[in-house]
């Protein structure tokens, strides 16, 4: 149970203030959805959607993936970040190494496979290394996704550790947004393409196992950016085969104000997709809510504000099925057909 009402929690989580950092982008996001606003009406109704259609749910078939989110602080401010990440939003607060041991055991009884990391900035967490050390000597793959910068490589000697006991059951997903440095900093801010390389090169160079996270341009092609950050990686001695999807993802974009096509239990078979197809028929993730005494399981790690897929405070509460009542939903999950996972 909550210290504080869950409605006080749920203003603090909402707040939308913008980013606090010396080094955040100052324009627009290069990346920005280009569509119409959201109409009020969609994605109001967990059970049906604004033409009355019955909305449609996925549900649990196994927890194959527990994402575990460290908090929302972060070195960098994108411009873009879904999460609000900043170096002063602390909405989610670090995730505490006793409060993951609980959910670790949990998921070990649930069979779980692989345990991913994601922030706000993973290594910023004083429990970082504790945590993944524990999740892999456990018996767990791990995912860990960064920027590979500063509060990556201050942990270098205990990664480099890790990776002589666990080999590939670490991976590290380096986030990219674009294999051209000015769009990159576009979005992430200035100077922060170069020590993000100088990163890869690090991991790649010492042997991890690494993929890259990274994006499209508005009028740019899956096969055309595929190719640009082929010639990148050769260019830098980056050992990733772009065109594996797995090693090189390229993620849909969001945003929750711009209008798309709600998802009805029809459109499955209209887009010949399944709920299989969908992040939360196999996977949960863990917040830790500022003002909250524990952390909470929600849906999935898209949506980690919204009352409506905060779950429980156990994987077992947690692990009824997901009404896709929110934008990204359709516009990530169904329509984008993206997994966060490894
Ligand atoms: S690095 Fe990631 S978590 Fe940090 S602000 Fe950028 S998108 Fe958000
Ligand atoms: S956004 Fe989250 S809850 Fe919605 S379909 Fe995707 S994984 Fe499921």
């Amino acid at each position: 149970m909550g210290a504080v009402p869950r409605q006080v929690a749920e203003k603090a989580r909402v707040n939308k203030s913008p980013p606090k950092s010396r080094n955040a982008p100052v324009g627009r996001s290069p990346f920005a959805v280009e569509a119409a606003p959201l109409p009020r009406e969609k994605f109001s109704d967990p059970k049906l959607t604004a033409k009355g259609e019955q909305r449609a749910s996925v549900p649990l078939a196994k927890l194959e993936t527990l994402w575990l989110n460290t908090g929302t602080l972060c070195n960098l401010a994108c411009a873009t970040c879904y999460i609000e990440s900043s170096p002063t939003n602390d909405a989610l607060v670090y995730l505490a190494r006793d409060h993951a041991q609980h959910f670790l055991e949990e998921a070990g009884v649930f069979g779980t496979r692989e345990i991913g990391f994601t922030g706000g900035e993973p290594f910023m967490n004083p429990d970082m290394l504790a945590m993944l050390g524990e999740t892999l000597s456990r018996g767990f793959e791990a995912l860990v996704l960064t920027n590979a910068m500063k509060p990556m490589r201050r942990h270098e000697a205990a990664l480099l550790a890790l990776r002589d006991k666990y080999g590939e059951r670490l991976t590290l997903r380096v986030s990219l947004d674009h294999h051209s440095q000015p769009v990159h900093e576009a979005e992430r801010g200035p100077r922060s393409w170069e020590p993000a390389m100088d990163g890869l090169r690090w991991l790649s160079l010492h042997g991890f196992s690494i993929a890259v996270a990274g994006r499209l341009l508005p009028e740019e092609t899956e096969v055309a950016a595929r190719e640009a950050y082929a010639i990148l990686f050769e260019l830098e001695k980056i050992a990733i085969d772009a065109r594996d999807p797995a090693q090189l993802v390229i993620f849909p974009e969001m945003d929750e104000d711009k209008d798309i096509a709600e998802i009805s239990t029809d459109c499955w078979k209209i887009l010949g997709k399944s709920p299989a197809d969908v992040m939360c028929n196999t996977s949960r993730m863990v917040v830790h809510h500022k003002g909250e005494f524990a952390p909470r399981v929600v849906a999935c790690t898209l949506i980690p504000y919204a009352v409506d897929f905060d779950l429980g405070e156990t994987l077992r509460e947690a692990s009824g099925p997901v009404a896709l009542n929110h934008p990204h939903c359709a516009r990530f999950c169904v329509l984008g057909g993206a997994s966060c996972s490894a």
